[in-house]
């Protein structure tokens, strides 16, 4: 949910309240959600890169630099006082930034998996991150409904392409799969979860994964800026080993290449 919960301030210099974002309004344009962690945008670089691609794949102009966003989030770190937490970035016309509500998940949550739902659906511009609220609003109803903490988002031909607001990797053996990136949003923390399974020596393929695959996984796990990897403990009828090594091998190394970013 975008439940702004700082005040935020476009980038003329004028300070605005947060009040005055409606999701409704900004349908359409490009966003960003970034981790700040002890006062440093966590992997900036790539989510400005997926900020500059998502405009000109909604065929829309940023009159604002990376430098600007990157300046602009360090004054809202300090004007708001708040060194931990996700912000806003999001650009239909003015930049605006502002801190969110978020959830991350909880200790049990990342020890015992969570539960996620499936749902007949697809993102318009897979690849490009902007305010669709027909399919998220779809997505939330059945979270809220179910209480499951995420749906999977299953194309026309019957595969799991991502999640409502993440993206998923199933694993078989000592194999880690993804779907196909253009069927999907290049998740920041994909693309890091892809290195570090490369850095610890993990095969892994990018392939349909269609629903009657389901039971023939070990464990499935799910990604974002909000839970970075969490373990998916059950898909429906099907359960997963949330305890499985490659997995925890995996979660291991993704917090370190966070610990590194943010001392480097
Ligand atoms: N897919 C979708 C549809 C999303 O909204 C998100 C959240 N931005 C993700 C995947 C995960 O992306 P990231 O790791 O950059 O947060």
């Amino acid at each position: 949910a975008l439940y702004p919960i700082h005040k935020f301030f476009i980038l003329n210099g004028e300070l605005k309240t947060n009040d005055e974002f409606k999701p409704a309004e900004n349908e359409g344009g490009v966003y960003e959600v970034i981790r700040i962690v002890d006062g440093k945008p966590l992997f900036l670089e790539e989510h400005l890169a997926r900020f500059s691609r998502s405009a000109e794949i909604a065929g829309r102009e940023i009159r604002y630099s990376g430098t600007d966003v990157s300046n602009y989030l360090q004054d809202l770190i300090r004007e708001n006082k708040v060194y931990n937490g996700n912000v806003l970035v999001s650009c239909k016309v003015n930049l605006k930034a502002f801190f969110i509500a978020h959830s991350y998940p909880t200790k049990e949550q990342y020890r015992s998996g969570v539960e996620c739902g499936l749902l007949h659906a697809e993102r318009e511009n897979p690849n490009a991150k902007v305010f669709q609220t027909t399919v998220r609003g779809r997505a939330n109803q059945m979270i809220a409904e179910k209480g499951y903490y995420e749906v999977l988002l299953v194309d026309h031909n019957g595969n799991i392409t991502e999640g409502s607001r993440s993206n998923a990797f199933f694993i078989k053996g000592s194999q880690l799969i993804t779907p196909p990136s253009e069927k999907v949003l290049l998740g920041v923390t994909r693309q890091k979860v892809i290195h570090c399974a490369r850095d610890l020596g993990i095969d892994v393929k990018e392939e349909e994964i269609s629903l009657t695959r389901l039971p023939g996984f070990n464990a499935v796990f799910i990604t974002g800026t909000s839970p970075n990897i969490l373990p998916v403990s059950k898909i429906g009828i099907t359960d997963f080993d949330v305890q499985n090594t490659l997995l925890r091998k995996l979660m291991k190394q993704f917090d370190l290449c966070i610990e590194q970013y943010v001392r480097n």
